[in-house]
């Protein structure tokens, strides 16, 4: 399968360009998990919105130089382009300069993440070891497990170790 086909761009959801932009040193050794906390949303025309406006309050009031997250899955299983591969994100404190960050688009306290989100998840972290941007194996966590905070949501946490599997 052709991943990289799968991804939708930041030019197709319409992202502002980066204030800049740090490259990441060697191939990324961890995946922190994250979620949006936001109302789920599923493809391109109604995920777009959200994209562009989680992008404008991470740049405005967070402060950051970009959307934070590397990548963003939509409920079915689309994928979206935030910083990208190799690239240092902003979105788990004190961890982003060996990391990748990945936000499921939704908030997992209550909604269970859909298996198409997780296998597309799956898809995306081994895309990124053929590619060489992240490390085999790699160490896959969920953001409170690095810092204090309920994401990403009781239970998309507790589905993390079908991320870890290798079916
Ligand atoms: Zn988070």
């Amino acid at each position: 399968m052709d991943q990289k086909g799968n991804i939708v761009s930041r030019l197709e959801w319409g992202a502002a360009a980066p204030r800049q932009k740090e490259t990441l040193k060697g191939s990324a050794r961890r995946v922190v998990i994250h979620h949006t906390a936001l109302p789920s949303c599923k493809g391109l025309k109604e995920c777009k919105d959200r994209l562009v406006s989680i992008q404008r309050g991470h740049m405005t009031e967070k402060g950051f130089d970009d959307i934070g997250y590397n990548f963003l899955v939509g409920g079915d299983g689309t994928v979206y382009e935030g910083r990208g591969w190799g690239v240092v994100g902003a979105h788990a404190k004190g961890n982003n300069h060996d990391s990748v960050g990945v936000a499921f688009m939704g908030n997992f306290n209550n909604d269970t993440p859909s298996a198409e989100a997780i296998s597309a998840v799956k898809q995306l972290l081994q895309a990124g070891v053929s590619q060489g941007f992240l490390e085999q194996p790699f160490a896959l966590c969920g953001h409170r497990d690095v810092g204090s905070t309920e994401c990403p949501g009781k239970s998309l946490y507790t589905a993390l170790p079908q991320l870890r599997g290798t079916t």
